[in-house]
């Protein structure tokens, strides 16, 4: 007889049907037209309507199933009776047929830390820069990220009337990821993606050090991932605060799923247990292959300005 789904794959079929509710949120917003912008700490760090929707319906539907979690969202929202059209109950059953890795099938609901991103890439959003934009729930034990759910609501986008529009990617360690092509960058070739909304000196700095035979400027650190991983760039490359748990929880497992790695600046692993500070101070290294090479070239300079 076949055991029952472990808590840990439970919430990963639930947060799958979520991310993809979360993903005809964010439409859903464009399509009405009103974007509700709010400027947060400044003009390159905001919030829209979406945003808002979508960490309630994301945080609520997952509470509701999952009452003794630690949830973390990116936004700092007033508390409020929660539309029930926002909640998702639903879960993917294709998840629910695969196997839990062993190490994570004693694991309990409150053991389980979940970062959630409702909306990353927020200013793209804002400029209609819509394929940069991505939905991320992370998923933490005993301090690692190790399974994590991205929706890309407007995949596809620019891909003509007969193309599916959005998708879901997720993984868990020691299991895989699915729901993209892996594919790699041509070997030797040096190709960087980067911030567009939040340059700085030290970051323009630790690029040029690197030698790369392109840099790709694109907004979201969940889209920088995926660009990883499917072949359109080797490293992610951020020397500089900024970036929170939040942006990197999901994307870290999906990259580590399929054998890449994601550090700071200094060569270490985030960490994301729930009394953990949520900026990432010393930036994000990422790379699908090759870390060493990047790693190494990080200049002395970079490092000193980066306190962890
Ligand atoms: P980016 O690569 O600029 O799209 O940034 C990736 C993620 O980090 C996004 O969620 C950004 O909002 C966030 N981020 C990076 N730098 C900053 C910053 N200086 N202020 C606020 N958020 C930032
Ligand atoms: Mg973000
Ligand atoms: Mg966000």
């Amino acid at each position: 007889m076949a055991s029952s789904p472990t808590v840990l794959m439970r919430l990963v079929a639930s947060a799958y049907s979520i991310a993809q509710k979360a993903g005809t949120i964010v439409r859903r917003v464009i399509a009405e037209g009103d974007l509700g912008i709010i400027e947060k700490t400044c003009a390159t760090d905001l919030q829209t309507k979406a945003d808002r929707l979508v960490q309630v319906s994301i945080c609520s539907s997952l509470a509701r199933k999952f009452p003794k979690l630690t949830i973390i969202g990116e936004e700092d929202l007033p508390p409020e009776d929660v539309d029930q059209e926002l909640i998702e109950d639903g879960q993917w059953e294709e998840i629910l047929k695969q196997p839990c890795p062993s190490q994570y099938s004693a694991i309990k609901e409150e053991d389980l830390v979940v970062w959630v991103d409702p909306l990353d890439g927020t200013k793209e959003y804002t400029e209609g820069l819509l394929d940069n934009v991505t939905v991320l729930i992370g998923i933490a034990y005993e301090g690692k990220a190790i399974a994590g759910v991205i929706n890309q609501p407007y995949y596809n986008y620019q891909a003509g009337p007969e193309a599916v529009l959005g998708r879901t990617i997720w993984g868990v360690l020691g299991l895989g990821a699915f729901g993209f092509q892996l594919k790699e960058v041509p070997a030797g070739k040096h190709i960087i993606t980067t911030t567009r909304s939040h340059n700085s000196q030290l970051v323009t700095d630790c690029i040029t050090a690197m030698n790369p035979d392109d840099v790709l400027r694109v907004g979201g650190a969940g889209n920088k991932i995926i660009q990883l991983i499917e072949g359109k760039a080797s490293a992610y490359v951020f020397a500089s605060p900024g970036c929170k748990k939040w942006d990197t929880c999901a994307p870290e497992v999906i990259l580590h799923a399929v054998g890449g790695k994601l550090t700071d600046i200094h060569g270490n692993a985030l960490q994301y247990n729930k009394e953990v500070k949520h900026m990432n101070s010393a930036g994000v290294l990422a790379t699908l292959r090759n870390y060493d090479y990047y790693a190494s070239r990080v200049p002395q300079s970079v490092k000193n300005a980066l306190v962890p």
